[in-house]
């Protein structure tokens, strides 16, 4: 038997380490039992190795961890069979080197008035069971040490241990935690599991918690059929090989799938996914999953996990993946992500910022694979990718400069073209007289497919815009691109849309022009309308309401808060009424005999266009509707 028997003070410089970890990791408290399963899980990897390396020749047995619990004496136990400590070991590993980095961590808090700011996602190791035990008991038994070779050790909390010879009939570590008042909570079976899984569920080495039942054969009874019993099996929670520590040229479709489903068991099957393996200049694997998006983008954040070396660190990826692939789902596993420093250490960290340029690349790599290998399935998939894709582009100048080459545009009629093959679709037709060629867009079909059949009677093209940042995507695409001018399909009428040279004819003369000038004023009747006499052609709409590129893209600003523009919000919209002088209806007026005859035409004419336009709503709207029963009776 050993004679270590040893009472002594944890050499510190801070007193009271244990009230500021308990007080200050407070809403972290769970993570003690990733701490200790880590440790345990490093312990066992360790064992492994050295019997690799033929230094450790006896049978390793099962290796398996196991956390247990006990209501009764309020202890939470976490067991291992890997290498264990000798006395020696103890004294330097838990008494020093465990012990340092507590202190370390104190002497960090010391200058900070965040502590949020400090306690980095991992924790302080071996102490940080004392956030919720009043003691800790740990009875190890060296891998090279005999069953009567073992050693306890233990802490109540202040910073005094005890040292004592102990008996241990396996090789390995156990801790016992004897949990503190404020911490009964996690002596219940479902919080146990519930942080097991969330810690450690791609933990390397089996993890034990409790047994399950299961269902196994039983020969058969005397007709010939199987027969089934239900016998208890241990309960595991991990599963110790995931798939993105599996080499891609492995693995089909359905395992990538499978393991979506093992993340994600809600969610519809993502459209394609991207393996990540990087071993220089850093280490980094992983699964990036394209789901299927939904409208409510906001509430998808967040399901990328960040795993080191298997163990859960968090699901806040927001520095480490670029901001537009917070839409995907998947695992990243680094080493080399320094987790237990602070969001602003991590944000300057160059480490960090070369894994985020390198994810980008990687996503930016895959798209373009797909879209040259397999166009006709990246167009089916466009519509839920594009917002990914729109967000890069937006927002990063190098995955533009990836994306311009792959980036979509839909037209009305479902079609899509790379922005080459759109600009020299319309090149021609929608060059204006300045030499722009001009880009119409609906946001809304439906709505404005007045517009959409009037562009689409001249020959041009109307393209879909309709998404959530499909404004912000226009302002970008403006910027980049030389001589080419976006306008929603409703800011003009057809003939002003894209402006040529040469003049359209007008049937009226200047003198008529002025009549229905007026008399078209007197019918709209409202301040924000201004009222124009345009030559359009003959079959288009007598009249035609549109709000100007400009003021909407104003208002939409103004919308959103962006763009300095508070004030435009609160303005009325300035539309522009332009009457068709080429239509017969302004024969009609101008023939018409009363003035009250000239303007019931033409309140008639501005009412369709503003019902057209959704903007007759109420009293105006019955009116509307008694004038045209009026005039079909
Ligand atoms: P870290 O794990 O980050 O090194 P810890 O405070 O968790 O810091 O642990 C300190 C040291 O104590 C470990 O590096 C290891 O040498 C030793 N140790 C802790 N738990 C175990 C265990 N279950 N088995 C063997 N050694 C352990």
């Amino acid at each position: 038997m050993t004679t270590v028997q040893e009472k002594g003070t944890l050499s510190i410089s801070t007193e009271n380490i244990f009230p500021i970890i308990k007080k200050f990791l407070y809403s972290d408290h769970e993570i003690f039992l990733r701490e200790l399963v880590s440790n345990a899980v490093d312990a066992t990897q360790k064992l492994k190795k050295l019997a690799a390396l033929g230094q450790y020749t006896e049978d390793l047995g099962d290796l398996k961890i196991e956390v247990s619990f006990d209501k009764r004496k309020k202890t939470i136990t976490v067991s291992d069979k890997g290498i264990g400590m000798t006395a020696d070991e103890v004294k330097k590993y838990i008494n020093q080197i465990a012990f340092s980095g507590a202190a370390e961590f104190v002497e960090k808090f010391k200058d900070k008035t965040d502590a949020s700011d400090i306690i980095g996602k991992f924790g302080l190791g071996f102490y940080s069971a004392f956030m919720v035990a009043d003691k800790v008991e740990l009875i190890t038994r060296s891998y090279q040490a005999s069953e009567t070779e073992a050693v306890r050790w233990s802490c109540d909390g202040s910073t005094e241990f005890e040292l004592n010879p102990a008996v241990k009939k396996q090789r390995g570590t156990e801790v016992i935690l004897h949990v503190n008042k404020e911490s009964e909570e996690f002596l219940d079976e479902f919080r146990l599991l519930r942080i097991l899984e969330k810690y450690c569920r791609f933990l390397p080495v089996e993890i034990k918690f409790g047994t399950k039942e299961e269902s196994v054969e039983d020969g058969v009874d005397k007709d010939g059929n199987k027969k089934y019993k239900t016998v208890k099996v241990d309960r595991i929670i991990n599963n110790t090989q995931p798939l993105w520590t599996k080499s891609p040229a492995d693995l089909k479709d359905e395992d990538y799938l499978k393991f979506y489903r093992e993340l994600y068991p809600l969610s519809e099957d993502p459209l394609f996914w991207i393996h990540l393996n990087v071993d220089y200049p850093f280490n980094l694997t992983g699964i990036l999953y394209f789901p299927k998006v939904k409208n409510d983008f906001e509430l998808q954040k967040n399901k990328i996990q960040l795993y080191s070396r298997q163990v859960f660190i968090t699901d806040e990826v927001k520095d480490v993946v670029p901001d537009f692939l917070m839409l995907l789902h998947g695992v990243i596993d680094s080493p080399d992500i320094p987790l237990n420093v602070s969001r602003s250490y991590l944000q300057s960290d160059s480490n960090v910022k070369k894994i985020s340029q390198h994810i980008t690349k990687k996503v930016a790599d895959k798209l373009q694979e797909l879209f040259k290998k397999e166009r006709e399935s990246f167009e089916k998939k466009w519509d839920d990718i594009s917002l990914f894709v729109k967000y890069g582009m937006i927002s990063d100048e190098k995955f533009y400069d990836r994306a311009k080459d792959f980036a979509l545009l839909k037209n009305t009629e479902g079609k899509y073209f790379t922005l080459d093959e759109y600009y020299d679709k319309v090149k021609a037709l929608q060059k204006d007289k300045d030499k722009n060629v001009v880009y119409l867009y609906t946001t809304d079909a439906g709505r404005q497919d007045s517009f959409i059949q009037s562009a689409k009677n001249k020959g041009y093209d109307v393209l879909v815009l309709d998404g959530l940042l499909d404004s912000h995507f226009i302002n970008t695409m403006e910027y980049k691109l030389d001589k080419v001018l976006w306008k929603r399909v409703d800011s003009d009428t057809p003939e002003k849309l894209i402006q040529k040279d040469e003049k359209p004819q007008m049937v009226l003369s200047q003198d008529e022009q002025n009549q229905i000038k007026s008399i078209f004023e007197k019918a709209v009747g409202r301040p924000n309308m201004t009222v124009s006499v345009d030559s359009l052609a003959p079959d288009e709409l007598p009249v035609v309401i549109t709000l100007s590129e400009f003021s909407r893209r104003m208002k939409d600003m103004a919308k959103v808060g962006g763009g300095g523009f508070p004030m435009m919000g609160d303005m009325p919209d300035t539309y522009t009424v332009a009457v068709n002088g080429n239509h017969v209806l302004m024969q009609r007026i101008l023939k018409a005999e009363s003035e009250e005859e000239k303007t019931r035409l033409a309140r008639q004419a501005v009412d369709l266009a503003l019902l057209s336009q959704h903007l007759l709503t109420g009293a105006e709207l019955t009116c509307f509707i008694r004038r045209s029963v009026e005039f079909i009776a």
